[in-house]
């Protein structure tokens, strides 16, 4: 298999997408399957969300829904923030993101620094008015009727030019990169933008293609794919995925199979990465391996699964890579972790 080789970019944002598939030899190897992930990680923002705020800024382009020097709002768990900050850079907008306190202070350093207006909220529902959706789109309405550019509401759940980059892009680059001999795709949802996306682009290309979805403890959706209740139980530490709540970018997704992942299966396979096979990854990367190892026990050895490495470990290295962090919420800390380091001869 090549990787897919690029032109040189006239700016940052034709840099977007066209990631490597990594074969993951120790998923592989523990289930005689080929298990491959999408460095999605290696985008210029550094994380899979740049290309849905391409998408959604370009739709809005299209549409007239964004003048220049306006200003784009977004709530985000950061990703897609930083996503929209690199576009409005370029093509001459500003950015307001409102993100929950929760949310690693890596990503919110990222998001101050790449020159966004950073509004930080408390973490409650989507029930409640406070949510950092409603913020979002409060604040949108307020800034378009003040601002003299106006401004625009990203809406990454419930704008489907979201899914769209994933229909355009990343499933037909995974349909090309394994010359459609794709057997399985498996990955979690935040917004459901990638798994649905991806999984329209691969099923118009085979029907027979097994979709998987690998939910966080404290996402409903596991038990609404296998039980049709809308029903959360547990939390997870990890950022950016499980959801409360059918998005518009899910309507008219079923998946084949949904797992539920608890955290400790997903950071023992980002810890085994990080130190056998050079991948240094976020938790939701995590949580998407787990889920492409069961989907591979499921359809047997032999097969081709696909799943999305969504963000770098950078962006948690005082929470995933922090063993104070790790103790209090009672998860294992991989002895390296912890060690102190080997003295110089
Ligand atoms: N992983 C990370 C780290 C994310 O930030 C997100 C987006 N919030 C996702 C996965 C999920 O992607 P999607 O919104 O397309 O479901």
């Amino acid at each position: 298999m090549t990787v897919p080789s690029r032109e040189p970019a006239p700016d940052v944002l034709a840099a977007i997408g066209q990631t490597p598939l990594i074969r993951l030899r120790r998923a592989s190897e523990a289930t005689g399957c080929d298990i491959y992930g999408k460095a999605e990680f290696l985008n210029p923002g550094l994380s899979v969300k740049d290309r849905a705020a391409l998408s959604i800024v370009q739709d809005a382009e299209a549409k007239g829904l964004i003048r220049p020097g306006g200003t784009i709002v977004e709530g985000t768990a950061g990703n897609t923030g930083i996503g929209l900050a690199l576009v409005a850079s370029v093509r001459g907008y500003r950015t307001l993101i409102v993100i929950p306190v929760t949310q690693s202070e890596e990503k919110k350093q990222t998001l101050r620094l790449a020159g966004a207006r950073l509004v930080e909220v408390p973490a409650v529902p989507f029930a409640n008015p406070n949510n950092y959706v409603h913020v979002a789109r409060r604040l949108a309405e307020k800034l378009a009727a003040t601002e003299p550019a106006g401004a625009f509401f990203a809406d990454q759940f419930d704008n489907v030019a979201n899914r769209h980059a994933h229909v355009a892009g990343t499933g037909p680059e995974i349909w090309a990169q394994t010359g459609g001999r794709v057997d399985g795709f498996v990955c979690a949802a935040g917004t459901g933008g990638t798994l649905a996306g991806t999984a329209e682009a691969l099923r118009a290309r085979n029907p027979q293609v097994r979709i998987a979805l690998s939910d966080p403890e404290g996402s409903a959706l596991y038990a609404h794919y296998t039980t049709g209740t809308l029903k959360a139980e547990g939390s997870s530490i990890t950022e950016g995925i499980g959801q409360g709540r059918i998005t518009r970018n899910l309507e008219g997704f079923t998946p084949d199979h949904a797992f539920r992942i608890p955290d400790r299966e997903a950071l023992d396979i980002v810890f085994g990465l990080m130190r056998e096979e050079g991948l240094s990854l976020g938790g939701s990367s995590g949580i998407n391996v787990a889920g492409a190892v069961r989907l591979a026990r499921e359809l047997g050895p032999g097969h081709t699964i696909v799943t999305i490495l969504c963000d770098g470990a950078a962006r948690y290295a005082s929470k995933l890579f922090n063993p104070a962090f790790l103790t209090e919420r009672n998860l294992p800390v991989p002895g390296w972790l912890d060690a102190p380091q080997d003295p110089l001869p």
